[in-house]
């Protein structure tokens, strides 16, 4: 069964055609410069040469219209007519309180997705264009949304509710609602196969470290917390975002005269790694000028390792133990000094490296990096949230 992933953000689309249920992927791409100038395409196809199309790309329809062209082309194309293809998924990054698995796409979740824009208004309309693009030029064709969040539903209200006002939860929807579920998912089920053990039976921390990251504890396959909240703001120092603030600094910095326009951006494009460092919101940029000797670059990365170390405590304390420690994503997967920096004197916890291995592991493989006798295995899983979307995909729509 072939199954195309969708990726719609607000200026770009990724896509990845897969053969299912074997998860071999045919092609996949990236449009670049959707709705603003020098649009463009490329098209990606195992074992043969790149193409890349430089073509205007007024919105999302167009992008797509293009990719179901390249996909069926008679040179650079994987399949003889797009009518091969049997389901379309879509990454959503927002499911709100009611989408709380993966589900096939109809008028009403369209409905409901426009409904909660207001809570996610970066991602929420770029995703609906994309479903709805895909709706005009594919017609009957199945739709899945696969939904960030939804992995994270299953955390109890003392860990999604915040201590405001509880009306502001029930009128506003204010809570805790996490993301990267499904890059979380995938790497807690994936250990858990590589474990040689149930998930239900485990206590795991994964560690989704890129330029956005966040962790999450999952105790018997279901999420009990996670570090980001109402967005993606909270959590860890990332690589333009701050991460968890005292909120007072907000309404402080509007008393000495910056708009609350200025003071959003400043959390969420000139903070974190950026921010401190004054370098780069690049780990490798900030790690090179930290190996260099800049202080404010070492600043920034002991900030960032001090936080996902506390992060690992508390959510140990949370689970009362730990299984397995799961390291993905761009800095989880190829960062080797950060693995070795956050697991330094964790041993009283139980996680104890394998340094050697560590450092010397080839980038991006999946491998356990635990020392022999430690009592928590520690893992570097690569992350494959398409996968666990064409997955998802493929399941509902043969039912
Ligand atoms: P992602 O958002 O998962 O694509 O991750 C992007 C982040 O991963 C960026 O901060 C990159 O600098 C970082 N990254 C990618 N490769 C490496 C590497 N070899 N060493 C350190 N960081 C890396």
């Amino acid at each position: 069964m072939k199954v195309l992933v969708i990726n719609a953000g607000s200026s770009s689309l990724k896509y990845q055609l897969f053969e299912m249920p074997e998860g071999r992927v045919l092609a996949k791409g990236l449009c670049e410069c959707i709705a603003i100038e020098g649009g463009c395409i490329t098209h990606k196809r195992p074992g043969k040469d790149n193409y890349k199309v430089e073509v205007q790309l007024d919105n999302h329809e167009t992008a797509l219209s293009w990719v179901l062209k390249l996909l069926a082309d008679s040179e650079y194309g994987v399949i003889a007519d797009i009518s091969e293809i049997e389901a379309v998924g879509h990454r959503i990054a927002h499911g709100g309180e009611k989408l709380k698995r993966s589900c096939l796409i109809d008028d009403g979740v369209i409905k409901y997705l426009y409904s909660i824009v207001k809570i996610n208004p970066l991602h929420g309309p770029p995703a609906i264009a994309g479903m709805e693009g895909c709706r005009k030029l594919m017609k009957d064709v199945p739709m899945v949304g696969v939904f960030d969040t939804s992995f994270h539903s299953t955390m109890p209200d003392h860990a999604y509710v915040y201590p405001i006002p509880y009306e502001l939860y029930e009128q506003k929807s204010i809570r805790r609602y996490g993301f990267h579920g499904t890059s979380h998912r995938y790497v807690a089920n994936r250990v858990a196969e590589l474990m040689g053990k149930k998930i239900e039976d485990l206590k795991i921390i994964t560690c989704h470290l890129g330029n956005g990251s966040s962790i999450t504890a999952i105790n018997g396959g279901k999420v009990v917390d996670t570090s980001m909240g109402f967005t993606p703001q909270e959590g860890i120092l990332m690589g333009t975002r701050s991460g968890t603030v005292d909120p007072t600094i907000i309404p402080y910095l509007v008393g000495e005269g910056m708009t609350i326009d200025e003071v959003e951006k400043m959390l969420n494009k000139q903070s974190g790694l950026l921010g401190v460092s004054g370098v780069s919101s690049d780990s490798r940029a900030v790690c090179d000028a930290a190996a260099e000797g800049n202080p404010r670059a070492q600043l920034a990365l002991r900030i960032q390792y001090y936080g996902i170390k506390k992060y690992i405590g508390a959510y140990t304390a949370a689970m009362n133990g730990l299984d397995a420690l799961v390291f993905t994503a761009g800095i989880g997967e190829n960062d080797a000094l950060l693995r070795q920096e956050v697991c330094r004197d964790m041993d009283y916890l139980g996680i104890v490296l394998d340094g050697e291995l560590n450092r010397t592991l080839p980038r991006g493989t999946e491998a356990e990096l635990s020392a022999k006798d430690a009592k928590v295995r520690t893992w570097l899983v690569p992350t494959d949230e398409e996968f666990m979307i064409a997955q998802d995909t493929a399941k509902l729509a043969s039912l």
